[in-house]
């Protein structure tokens, strides 16, 4: 199927109605598309209406370890395929990624509720790992060399980790697969994914899109499932599992490290954050009123990269927070698929429910709204574009993550008070500093226990760059030139001069 190209909503519905028939619904299972073993399906929603779309397959246990066995039986063979043919592989699924660019992003928009521009950004920001990786695929670092005292010949290699369990969020459904998959398959790894409950129809048509890229039987397994656990527990007790590689709550990534220790799998864990966003007084206004929109607005606040608190100097805070306020009441709420539309609902109703209790919580003890504030009636889970000030630091919103539109605004008056109110937080995620002295910036930086900094920038992630989370945020980095290690072990074999 060729991608068509949408530029009105009556052609995005038409196009929507004829893809989700087409869309698998399946797991894939070592290169097969099957029902689940007991016939189980769960429904899939569109938030910004509440209807169901469409049912996917609820793989059970004995599903998980039939896609772990299909896994096993591939790894020798693909760990031993030459890593030019892995890239090639690569480049071929990022190419599929372009021709169907519009059918992903609009996959994306109808179960995760994202607007379609967003979701057109998230398929050449996630299609971007293939790329990335490919190039990486042909790097190899082995050394051979004489040990130092002379005894001994050395030869360092790096080898598949072997068979990986990959758990992704519903916030980046196409992003966080392509993050995960694109350095398994470079380095080697076979794989099993689980996609997350509420959006698992980009990655079933991604991982379609592998299997066209020539990608063998059994080298990647899908398994959506209505119970997590259902699928992880029997794969993380089984000893041929080697690796989990996690993204998600850091609550359920820690009971996944519990459970890791047992068979002592290699992790990496990309968990939650609670972003520090700060304004200095010498910041250019526009930009970091720019940064602050982009920061917390993209994806509609549903990232882990969001700006979760906002700390402004208080020699500029009313200037910023008018400026501020003017861009976040001209934010168009809608539907994503709806032209014009440029924040989408929140992705369930439960997740209102919590952005309201945050902001309820948040004007008891003292806060101001100077937006929004509330839910927005009719079907669908929206929430407005909300922004507060004068939030005290005990406030929910501020240890919190938000995951919703709501921008929480506080003051500072010294740097050391800056730093101090930033790194107050079990997270180290990502942060945003604004100022027009760059020194000033990167000095402030190597002050701040957070993995990601944007320097005047509210949106950072790049496929090139290291991703991934200091403190309670997690361990482990995705993307960059550290992404494909994450996937390799290190093999050292001596022998007498
Ligand atoms: P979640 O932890 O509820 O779910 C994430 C994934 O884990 C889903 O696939 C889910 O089905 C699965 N899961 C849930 N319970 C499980 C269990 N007991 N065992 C195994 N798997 C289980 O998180 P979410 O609500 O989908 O995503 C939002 C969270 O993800 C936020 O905290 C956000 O900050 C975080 N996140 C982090 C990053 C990052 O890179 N650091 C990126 C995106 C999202």
């Amino acid at each position: 199927m060729t991608t068509v190209s949408t530029s009105s909503t009556s052609e995005r519905r038409e196009r929507a109605a004829e893809l989700l028939p087409a869309t698998p619904t399946g797991l894939l299972i070592g290169g097969t598309w099957r029902e689940a073993s007991d016939g189980g399906t769960f429904a899939v929603e569109n938030p910004a209406t509440g209807e169901t779309l469409t049912r996917v397959a609820s793989a059970t246990g004995d599903d998980a370890r039939a896609a772990l066995d299909a896994a096993a039986a591939a790894q020798a063979s693909w760990g031993a395929t030459p890593a030019r043919e892995r890239a090639e592989i690569l480049r071929r699924a990022f190419a599929l990624v372009q021709e169907r660019r519009e059918d992903l992003a609009l996959l994306m928009t109808l179960e995760m509720g994202k607007p379609l521009a967003e979701a057109r950004g998230e398929v050449t920001y996630g299609g971007e790992f293939l790329r990335w990786f490919a190039e990486q695929a042909t790097h190899d670092d082995s050394r051979y060399a004489h040990t130092p005292e002379g005894s001994l010949r050395m030869l360092v290699q790096r080898r598949p980790v072997g068979p990986c369990l990959l758990i992704t969020p519903w916030n980046f459904p196409l992003a966080m697969a392509t993050r995960k998959v694109a350095p398994a398959v470079a380095a080697g790894c076979t794989m099993v994914l689980k996609p997350a409950r509420l959006t698992p129809l980009t990655s079933l048509l991604f991982a379609q899109l592998m299997v066209e890229a020539g990608l063998p039987d059994g080298v990647l397994n899908v398994v959506p499932s209505a119970s997590a656990s259902a699928v992880s527990e029997p794969l993380m007790a089984d000893p041929r599992l080697r690796k989990v590689s996690f993204t998600g709550s850091t609550p359920v990534g820690q009971n996944l490290l519990r459970s890791a220790a047992d068979n002592v799998l290699r992790t990496s864990m990309e968990l939650g954050g609670n972003a520090p966003l700060v304004v200095f007084e010498d910041a250019d206004l526009d930009v970091a009123v720019d940064g602050a929109m982009a920061a917390k607005l993209r994806n509609g606040g549903e990232a882990c990269t969001a700006a979760n608190r906002f700390y402004v100097h208080e020699s500029v805070a009313d200037e910023f927070v008018e400026r501020f306020a003017e861009r976040m009441r001209a934010v168009v709420v809608g539907d994503g698929l709806d032209e014009g539309t440029t924040l989408g609902p929140l992705v369930e109703a439960k997740a209102v429910d919590s952005v309201a209790a945050l902001v309820d919580d948040a004007v008891a003890r003292g806060a101001k709204v100077v937006v929004g504030g509330s839910r927005v009636d009719g079907p669908g889970h929206f929430y407005q574009p909300t922004l507060l000030r004068d939030v005290p630091a005990d406030a929910r919103c501020m240890t919190e993550e938000i995951f919703g539109p709501v921008a929480p605004v506080a003051t500072f008056s010294t740097e050391d008070e800056a730093a101090r109110l930033a790194n107050s937080t079990e997270y180290g995620l990502a942060s945003y500093v604004f100022t027009a002295d760059v020194r000033r910036g990167l000095a402030f930086a190597e002050r701040l226990e957070f993995g990601l900094l944007g320097l005047n920038a509210g949106v950072i992630s790049n496929a090139a760059a290291p991703f991934g989370g200091m403190k309670q945020s997690g361990s482990g980095r995705e993307g960059g030139f550290e992404g494909i290690a994450e996937y390799q072990e290190t093999q050292y074999v001596g022998m007498p001069l």
